[in-house]
């Protein structure tokens, strides 16, 4: 699953949070996730727990890893639940 984008297509905030996904900003990185999507396999927490954190709040803290490192956990969420946004 590609986090950065729909449809093969980059993925924008305004897409997101019309989708109902939740903003967690970031420094350089912006994720985004979505409760109704989510199913609940577990990929982020165990990918990188600094950054995500099942009861903490807030649950996700970009800026707790790398960038790269945001992204390509966000990748290996296999629902879609999770999306980022790169800020240039
Ligand atoms: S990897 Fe995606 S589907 Fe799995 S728990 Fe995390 S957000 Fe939910």
């Amino acid at each position: 699953m590609d986090g950065g984008k729909f449809d093969q297509e980059p993925v924008t905030e305004e897409q997101l949070l019309a989708q109902g996904y939740r903003k967690y900003q970031g420094e350089g990185i912006d994720i985004y996730y979505n409760k109704d999507i989510c199913a609940h396999i577990g990929n982020c927490v165990r990918g990188n727990s600094e950054i995500f954190e099942v009861g903490r709040r807030p649950w996700i803290i970009p800026d707790n890893g790398s960038v790269a490192i945001a992204s390509y956990i966000v990748d290996t969420c296999p629902s879609g639940a999770l999306k980022y946004v790169i800020k240039k």
